[in-house]
């Protein structure tokens, strides 16, 4: 018997819900333990929580409905879920409960927490099977990965929405829920399935990866005390030095990181997050639990593959380095520009870019050069401006001449409207003001032909 503190009674005790039974990758997430819990118990899941004191409930006026914001974190071994955990064990028989929450990958040296998501993520197919098994629907800890996109088993894409309402982004937990079912709309949720394509898309390849490595790394009953992110940068200078011929450069750009971010990693100045890991471990077809054991074998058989696309645009860009750019070469663009080169290049930033850096250590590295070049460009920009309207002008008046030699041909009416039309079709538009202008002249011009004309005649 556990002693039960606050006004609860000693003997207040929860059924029990059907267990699972799985301990490995498709063990059961503490807040789908939770649901199932209530349910078993027939009492909704805001009356247990506010009941128990479990502190997830949010303020008062909220309990109606949603619990409190960071609900996501139950699952993820943290503060929150071990006060969850400590509660739920006073009134139920329930025990080990830890192992429903990621709190083996929240504290590995050398690796940030791993995060758990925010949103409900569910596969329908692992559901469908669910069905025929006594515990009913239940949610895996896999799926409350953040990073883990893909239901590994059965190669489809974690859902997210409910087919049938169109409802998404639910929490993890909410105050009126059922197991397996939508609820918004009570729909079940099992059985749809969006269908990945493993063997000719790349990207699908990478996430099936990543949803496998974890599965690994969740199915394995090993010392989680012996994963050690310091290990990923011992293998990156073995792949460095086999791949890459030791050249930093060329790995930082197979892992779509710059060689700055890379060099943070090996000296440990920064941890990986874990989706780092992944892509590291993607990148070089190691598996991501040799990676953080730092099993020596596997390192030499590592290969080179290429990041999908997606994922290499999502990562940050290549960051240009100062000292990249020479003055020698700033000097031959401000001189080639002097001599009328470049016409399109207008601006300071391009200017930079056309130097492969960035217009702030352009700026840094030589500021009496660069406050040449703007000089140059903005008289470039005035100059331009200038022989824009000088243009506009000269087709303008040209146009005018075309017009009014028409209308005094053909004795057509100098109106507004007449003239807009004329204009159009010799492909002049003047604008509202100038069209007064335009006027006064067309008229005067068209009078002076047709005197001319008619005295000529
Ligand atoms: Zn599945
Ligand atoms: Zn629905």
């Amino acid at each position: 018997m556990v002693a039960v503190d606050g006004g609860m009674p000693s003997e207040f005790r929860l059924l029990t819900p059907m267990l699972t039974g799985d301990t490995g990758s498709s063990r059961e997430c503490f807040t789908s333990l939770f649901r199932r819990l209530c349910e078993h118990n027939q009492l909704s899941v805001i009356d247990v929580v506010v009941s128990m004191a479990i502190p997830i409930s949010g303020p008062s006026h909220d309990r109606t409905y949603k619990l409190c914001n960071p609900i996501h974190l139950l699952n993820s071994g943290g503060t929150l879920s071990s006060r969850a955990i400590s509660r739920v064990g006073q009134v139920t028989a329930l025990e080990g409960l830890a192992n429903t929450t990621l709190h083996n990958f929240q504290s590995i040296s050398g690796m940030q927490p791993l995060r758990s998501s925010r949103y409900r993520r569910w596969c329908s197919l692992c559901f469908e099977e669910d069905r025929c098994s006594k515990h009913g629907p239940f949610e895996r800890l896999l799926w409350s990965i953040e990073c883990v996109e893909v239901c590994p088993r059965h190669h489809c894409r974690l859902e997210q929405t409910c087919h049938k309402c169109g409802a998404t982004n639910f929490s993890v937990l909410l105050g009126a829920d059922i197991s397996g079912f939508c609820p918004k709309c009570l729909t079940w949720l099992g059985g749809y399935r969006d269908s990945l394509d493993l063997n000719s898309d790349e990207h699908v390849r990478y996430l099936q990866w990543i949803a496998a490595a974890f599965m690994e790394l969740l199915d394995d009953s090993f010392d989680h005390e012996s994963l050690n992110g310091r290990h990923i940068s011992n293998a990156l200078e073995v792949v460095r030095k086999v791949h890459f011929s030791n050249k930093a450069s060329s790995m930082a750009k197979a892992i779509g990181r710059n060689k700055s971010t890379l060099s943070t990693w090996v000296n440990h100045h920064s941890a990986y997050s874990w989706l780092a890991a992944c892509q590291i471990s993607y990148a070089f077809g190691i598996s991501l639990k040799s990676l953080l054991l730092n099993d020596e074998d596997a390192l030499y058989f590592t290969h080179v593959r290429p990041l999908p696309l997606m994922v290499r645009a999502s990562v940050t860009s290549i960051r240009k380095r100062a000292g990249t750019v020479s003055e020698s070469s700033l000097r031959l663009l401000i001189e080639k520009l002097r001599n009328g080169e470049h016409s399109q290049l207008c601006t300071l930033k391009a200017s930079a870019s056309m130097l492969g850096v960035d217009q702030k250590t352009l700026r840094n590295n030589f500021p009496d050069l660069y406050a040449d070049l703007a000089l140059l460009l903005r008289s470039k920009v005035t100059l331009n401006r200038d022989l824009r309207k000088r243009a506009r002008r000269l087709s303008l008046s040209i146009a005018t001449q075309q017009v009014a030699s028409d209308l005094a041909a053909d004795f057509g009416k100098v109106t507004r409207r007449e003239l807009s039309r004329r204009f159009g079709l010799v492909g002049v538009r003047p604008s509202w003001t100038e069209m007064a202008q335009i006027c006064r002249t067309v008229r005067e011009t068209v009078f002076q032909i047709r005197q001319g004309l008619n005295s000529g005649g």
